[in-house]
Parts: structure tokens; C-alpha cells; sequence
């Protein structure tokens, strides 16, 4: 083990590739006897008519059934519990997208161990005591605002629980507090740079940001590119979700290059989405988590539906925890049409090398006489759209020609103005599909 002052937890980051495989083995194993006392795990081990006593080495957990979305839906609230109730102190509740919640719960040392992983996260990145930390993530039962929030603090960071939206004080706050760190979905920072430019605020003079952490919905290189050079930060990928805590699962370290999962605290595979078989280290697949040291709510193989892979090679950082690629997106964000199969951020790479296009965009899926089509629709920027109508059409043009060369399929796109297209509050939709309505 390496002994430096460069980590936050040098006993979990420090640690060789044989020790933390040693490890994981000694966790996995303390937590499927745990696992043994949730109702969920009962049956499914007892279906199965498989021991979680027979696992004996890392690969044995292969062996094991996945957990999905599904069972933590038909088991809510309590099927996944395996301490008394009296020893819960939180719970958070993932709204998804469509049909019923699932509930995850939270005893103290759980909480204790998700603060760790993002102290160390964002310690990773340069964070030090001293820094104010501006969280524009959404509080209560999303778990970017008091995960964030309680991470920062164990750090020793002035955290400013500013949450999302409220734009011009969010301002006011960076300017007040000398905000150097933000955390911020995408789609808000894009949001947020369209406030800026219609204030004349130039956050790069004005303001003393440094870092962002950004996450919790899919975005391209580009979007990171247009983020870093507007507000003049290092942009570094979180990822998390609420079944394994919230954020802190996976984080990019200062080479900015892959998101290092936390493998002391998570066991990872991917797999083939339809053979469910483990995909050689470099390929995208599903990414399969469990969790190593949970006590309130383990969970064994569970299926994310994130796309990603494993980067090969070794981390000029020198820590020995895998890195995760960029998420493509969910299972169930890919579309197909006219045969081809498609995920949203391929459209959203093409639309944010473009300068002219703004920060917005939203895919239309419609059906017209038995015909597939996907409308694109994007914003300009202000420049463009005063520009005749000769120069916006040879734009139409351009992304059209762009899109096709990367999706196969000529979309048809559409130009708007300026802060014409919808914008939420949370997650942005990018995708709406009309063709089964
Ligand atoms: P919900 O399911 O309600 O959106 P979560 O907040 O738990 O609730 O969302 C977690 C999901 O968000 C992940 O499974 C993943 O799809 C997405 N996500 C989180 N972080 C990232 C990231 N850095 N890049 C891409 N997608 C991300
Ligand atoms: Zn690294």
C-alpha cells in the first residue's frame, strides 16, 4: 500500500489490485449472509436453490440471480431490509420515470459510508477545506442535494445547499461566497449559462469558479467542453443512482478520464443486456452493481440498465479502482428507427459540435402514414437567428448532414429561437416518443 497525503482514505484508495480484490471477497461474502435476512433475497436465493454460502470466490458471484428494478418495485417498501427498522435513519425514494417508487434505506453507518465516498470523491478532484461548494442539486428525496451536502461537509467544505433553479440568486450566492465548486446536472448548467448570457454575467471575470461536478443524467464530451470553457472550470463526471446510495458510486479523478468506481465499497460487472453474459473488459454492456458494505439495504446483481464499459489500462493516478466510460444512457433512453438503433447522446455529440446551436434540444419520434420519422428540434444562438434565412437554411442543412452521417438515418431538424423548447426543473427530457400514443 502507498502511503501519501494525495488521498482522502488512503486505507480503500491506496489499496493494490490483489488487496482490494481480497477485500471485495471478504465483503461480498459478510454481505450475503446479511442479504439472507430480506424477504426479497430469501426467495429469490431459495428459487434458485443456490447457498450464498457457496460463493467462495469472486467469480462465483456470477452464480448468483440478478436483482432488477422490478423486484425493488414489487417489494417496496420494506422486502429489501435487513436490519430492525428502529435502526433506519433516512430514506430516499427515486421517483423513475415511469410507474411505481422504490424506497432505499439508510441506517447512521450507511450514511456515514456514502459521506466517505464523496469526501474522497471530490477530494480526489482537487477539493480542499477552505473551498465554498455550491450544491444546485435538487434536496429531499433526490439524492444529489443531501448526498452531496453531507459529503461535503465530512470533507470540510462551506457547503451552500442552494438546491436547483432560482437562477439569479444562485448567482448572487457564487458572488457573495466565492463559490469555487459547484454541483449541477447538465442540462441545468446549460440552463444556467443561458441566464448568464442574457444577464451579461461573464462568470469567467466575475465569478471564482474552479471545479463542477457533473452527473445524474446522460451528457456528451461536448456538453463538458461548452460547460468547462464558458464558466472557466474542470468539468468532472459523477455518476451514482439511488439504489446504490445516490452519487459517490463512480467519480473522475483529476486526469479527468473515466469515472473510478469505488470498488471497496462496489462490486462491479457488465454484461450482455440480452445473453446477461459478462462482456470482455473495453466492451459496452449493462453495468452490474452490488454493494459491499451496506448493512441497512443490501443489494446483490443489480441490473442499472446503464450503458458503459470498462476503460482497459491503468490510471496515470495510480489508483488501482476500475474506471467507468462516459454512460451512454439507459436500456430503455435507446430507440429504434428504421432499423437503426439509436441512443440520444449520439444526436447530442453532432448538436453540440455545432457553435451556432444553443444549449437545447429535444428528439420527436412520430408516426406518419405507417412511416417512422424523428424531428430533431434545436435551439440557435441569438447571433444566428437575427441571420437571414439563406444562412439558417444552409444550418438546417449542415446538422442535417452531420446527423445523418452519424445516425445512418436523415432526420428531419427543425430551427427555433432562443429558449423556445421546454425546460424542467429536474432531468431534462430529450427524447419524446409519440409513435406508440
Ligand atoms: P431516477 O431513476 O429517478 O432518475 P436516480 O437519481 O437514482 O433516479 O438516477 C440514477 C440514474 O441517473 C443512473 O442510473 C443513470 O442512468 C443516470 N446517471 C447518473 N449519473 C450519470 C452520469 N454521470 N452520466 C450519465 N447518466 C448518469
Ligand atoms: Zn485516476
Amino acid at each position: 500500500m502507498k502511503k501519501t497525503n494525495q488521498y482522502w482514505d488512503a486505507t480503500a484508495e491506496a489499496l493494490s489490485r490483489p488487496e482490494l480484490e481480497a477485500l471485495q471477497l471478504a465483503r461480498m461474502q459478510s454481505t450475503l449472509q446479511q442479504v439472507s435476512l430480506s424477504s426479497l433475497y430469501q426467495k429469490k436465493y431459495s428459487e434458485a436453490g443456490i447457498s450464498p454460502a457457496s460463493v467462495t470466490s469472486l467469480d462465483d458471484i456470477r452464480r448468483l440471480p440478478f436483482t432488477t428494478k422490478q423486484d425493488l418495485r414489487e417489494h417496496y417498501p420494506y422486502g429489501l431490509l435487513c436490519v430492525s427498522k428502529d435502526q433506519l435513519v433516512r430514506l430516499h425514494v427515486s421517483s423513475g420515470t415511469t410507474g411505481q417508487a422504490i424506497a432505499v434505506l439508510y441506517t447512521r453507518a450507511d450514511l456515514e459510508g456514502w459521506a466517505d465516498l464523496l469526501a474522497r470523491s471530490m477530494y480526489m478532484t482537487g477539493a480542499r477545506p477552505g473551498d465554498t461548494f455550491q450544491n444546485l442539486a435538487g434536496y429531499g428525496l433526490f439524492t444529489g442535494g443531501l448526498g452531496f451536502q453531507y459529503g461535503a461537509e465530512r470533507l470540510g467544505l462551506l457547503a451552500i445547499p442552494s438546491g436547483s433553479g432560482n437562477s439569479k440568486r444562485q448567482i448572487q450566492l457564487m458572488r457573495d461566497f466565492s463559490t469555487s465548486i459547484i454541483h449541477i446536472i447538465p442540462s441545468y448548467a446549460l440552463r444556467l449559462m443561458d441566464v448568464m448570457i442574457e444577464l451579461s454575467v461573464d462568470p469567467k471575470r466575475e465569478l471564482q469558479l474552479q471545479i463542477g461536478y457533473l452527473g445524474a443524467e446522460p451528457y456528451s464530451e461536448e456538453v463538458r467542453r461548452r460547460v468547462e470553457e464558458f464558466y472557466g472550470i474542470r468539468v468532472f463526471n459523477s455518476y451514482g443512482l439511488s439504489e446504490m446510495n445516490g452519487p459517490g458510486v463512480a467519480f473522475e479523478c483529476s486526469y479527468q478520464s473515466g469515472m473510478h468506481i469505488w470498488e471497496d465499497a462496489y462490486f462491479v460487472e457488465i454484461i450482455d443486456p440480452d445473453t446477461l453474459d459478462p462482456v470482455p473488459e473495453g466492451v459496452f454492456g449493462e453495468l452490474v452493481l452490488s454493494t459491499l458494505n451496506r448493512e441497512g439495504m443490501p443489494i446483490i446483481r443489480y441490473r442499472t440498465r446503464d450503458i458503459t464499459r470498462i476503460l482497459p489500462g491503468e490510471c496515470p493516478c495510480g489508483r488501482a479502482h476500475k474506471r467507468l466510460d462516459r454512460i451512454q444512457g439507459r436500456t430503455d433512453d435507446m430507440f429504434i428507427i428504421k432499423g437503426v438503433n439509436i441512443f440520444p447522446m449520439q444526436v447530442e455529440q453532432v448538436l453540440m459540435n455545432i457553435p451556432e446551436i444553443g444549449n437545447n434540444y429535444v428528439i420527436h419520434l412520430e408516426r406518419r402514414n405507417n412511416i417512422d420519422d424523428m424531428i430533431v428540434r434545436v435551439e440557435v444562438t441569438d447571433k444566428i437567428f437575427v441571420e437571414d434565412m439563406r444562412h439558417l437554411h444552409r444550418l438546417q442543412k449542415k446538422i442535417t448532414r452531420d446527423l445523418r452521417g452519424e445516425l445512418q438515418i436523415t432526420p428531419c431538424v427543425e430551427l427555433v429561437e432562443p429558449n423556445a423548447l421546454p425546460r424542467s426543473e429536474g432531468k431534462a427530457t430529450r427524447l419524446i416518443d409519440r409513435r406508440h400514443l
